[in-house]
This record gives C-alpha cells, sequence and structure tokens, in this order.
C-alpha cells in the first residue's frame, strides 16, 4: 500500500515536472488527410499561431491520411499522453462513429479534448468543363446524367463524404463515389476533368473559385458568405436544395490521459493563436470563422462534438451508408 502511494506520487511528481517544462521537445501535430488540403492548411496555420504562446517549441505536421481520418485519429489514440502527439481533426469526429461499422478507436473516450478552432462553410464544385453555370443548370445536367456522374470525396467519413450524402438525398440521385485520402488530390483530379463535382471546405476551393479553375454553385451555409471571392454564391439552401447546410469545424485532441496541467497549457496556447490577427486574416480570407464561444473551452468542445454526434447519427442512418 505505502509502496503503491509512494509509486503514485513519484508519477504525480514526474507528470507535474513535464508539464511544468511544457513543451520542451518537439510536437506532432497529425493531419489525418493529405498535405495541402483544407485540414492541413488550418493546421499549418495554427501551428504557426502557435509558436509565440509555446515559445521554444516546434510543431511539426505529419500528414497520416486514409480511411476519412480514422487511421491517423487511431495513431494519436494510441500515442503516449504526454502532449507531444496532437490531433487535429474536424466534423468527422462526429460522423466516423456512424459510418463506419468498427472504429479501432472510442472518440467520447480515448481522447482529452483541447479546443475547437474553428468553423468552416463548405461549397459545392464542379469541374471546369461541366456545361452547368449554375445549381438549376447542374441538377438540369444531373438529371439527364444519370448513372454516370461521378462524385469525389476525401474517404467514407470526410466531410466531403457527408456532403456528398447530403446533396445525393436532396437530389434523389445516386453518384459514383470517388473516394481520395484527402481533398487536395479530390480537387486536383476535379480541376484535371477526372471527376465530376465535389463538396469541400472554402479554405480548400476559394482560390480554385477565384481562379475559375471549377465551377461553383453554391455555399452550404444558411446565409451568403461575405468573403470577397465567395459573396457572389448563392446558398444551396435558397437555391433548390432546401435545409442543405453543413458546416465543418475544426477541433484539437491529446491522448486519453495526457496530464490536466498539459492539457491546460494547450488550451491556453490555442486561444492565444485564435486571436492572433495573422491567422485571423488568413482564415477569414478563406471563408473560416474563428471559434468565439464555450467550444474553444475542452469541456465545451466535447459536449459540441457530442452534440454533432447525436445530430448526425440519424442522417447517417437513413441514408444507409456504412464502412467496415
Ligand atoms: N476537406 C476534406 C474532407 O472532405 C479533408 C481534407 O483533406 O482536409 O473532409
Amino acid at each position: 500500500m505505502t509502496r503503491l502511494l509512494t509509486l503514485s506520487l513519484a508519477l504525480a511528481a514526474a507528470f507535474g515536472a513535464h508539464a511544468q517544462d511544457y513543451p520542451s521537445k518537439q510536437i506532432t501535430l497529425v493531419v489525418p488527410f493529405t498535405a495541402g488540403g483544407p485540414t492541413d492548411r488550418v493546421a499549418r496555420d495554427l501551428a504557426e499561431a502557435l509558436r509565440k504562446p509555446l515559445p521554444g517549441a516546434t510543431i511539426v505536421i505529419e500528414n497520416v491520411a486514409g480511411a476519412g481520418s480514422s487511421i491517423g485519429a487511431a495513431k494519436v489514440a494510441r500515442a503516449a499522453p504526454d502532449g507531444y502527439t496532437l490531433l487535429i481533426n474536424h466534423i468527422g469526429m462526429s460522423t466516423l462513429p456512424s459510418l463506419y461499422r468498427t472504429l479501432p478507436f472510442k472518440v467520447e473516450t480515448d481522447f482529452e479534448y483541447l479546443g475547437i478552432v474553428n468553423d468552416v462553410p463548405m461549397t459545392l464544385i464542379g469541374r471546369p468543363d461541366l456545361p452547368a453555370n449554375n445549381l438549376k443548370e447542374l441538377l438540369g445536367w444531373i438529371n439527364q446524367n444519370k448513372g454516370k456522374i461521378n462524385l469525389a470525396n476525401a474517404g467514407v467519413g470526410s466531410a466531403s463524404h457527408l456532403c456528398g450524402l447530403l446533396f445525393q438525398s436532396a437530389v434523389k440521385t445516386e453518384m459514383t463515389p470517388v473516394p481520395y485520402k484527402g481533398a487536395a488530390p479530390a480537387i486536383a483530379d476535379l480541376m484535371g476533368r477526372q471527376v465530376d463535382v465535389l463538396c469541400d471546405q472554402t479554405t480548400n476551393t476559394t482560390s480554385q473559385i477565384e481562379a475559375k479553375k471549377v465551377k461553383a454553385y453554391g455555399v452550404t451555409t444558411k446565409a451568403p458568405l461575405t468573403t470577397p471571392a465567395l459573396k457572389s454564391l448563392p446558398t444551396l439552401a435558397s437555391s433548390g436544395l432546401p435545409n442543405f447546410e453543413v458546416t465543418v469545424w475544426h477541433g484539437l485532441y491529446a491522448p486519453k490521459g495526457t496530464p490536466a496541467p498539459v492539457i491546460a497549457k494547450i488550451n491556453s496556447a490555442i486561444k492565444t493563436a485564435l486571436k492572433d490577427p495573422e491567422f485571423i486574416k488568413r482564415q477569414e480570407a478563406l471563408g473560416a470563422v474563428i471559434a468565439s464561444d464555450q467550444r474553444i473551452e475542452p469541456a465545451g468542445h466535447k459536449q459540441f462534438v457530442q452534440a454533432e454526434i447525436a445530430k448526425w447519427s440519424p442522417i447517417i442512418k437513413a441514408a444507409g451508408v456504412y464502412a467496415d
């Protein structure tokens, strides 16, 4: 008994010392999608903004892509709970549990929640030579091409997969899903005319829309966006697809068991990073909105994810899609 007590006191002291020094070595931020895509972009901008509040820290991005973010998330769930391996993930944290029959981790119990970073609208876009120039024309084109339409996504469980499911259900047409390991290769193939349609975050699509490298049909928010490059796009909900609304959020996670003082340090650093004018400017130019509510707190973040799981699970069940 006394031995046990001594051991736990020693462990507590070790962790305490750890937390005080944190960070004293390189932090790996796992991005569960390919480099150059929207999650990767948010991660790299955030890593830059975290430098000031975590002086001396080197934050290295590791892209562990595949299976709609579940491979990267599983890697972090199994990592040492010391604050040196973190995960950034999006809405997939709330859709993966419904979309996969078996997941190699439990979203609600295998992670510490560190805070939500931002909300990002999505856009419905098409290959540059698609004959349709607006949503009405796209719906007509879809009707004429049933059975022949390829819909790209970033893997089962990704945001683009979810948006694609909503889109197919809204237009009552099944399309052939073309899964990638991230939205960067998906949009590259869309621009290269290999696939027809993609729904993806504005953090990935804004510059391609602006450069007219893709056709843009609408945004997935309730109200039109104010970002200069996107403000002329109508909402999908107001242009023939009622209730078509989805917003992608990103949050940070650590393996379960990461010491509370380390979690508090990271959370405080995130809060500072979210006020960084350069970070705000970059995010806003790409249509993202910086989180500013109780979701930045670990408890608020967890509650929000639980609410999102409850929101999306019946929608996904009704769509009847599963992956193994
Ligand atoms: N935006 C992608 C998705 O569809 C993932 C990514 O590459 O960041 O979820």
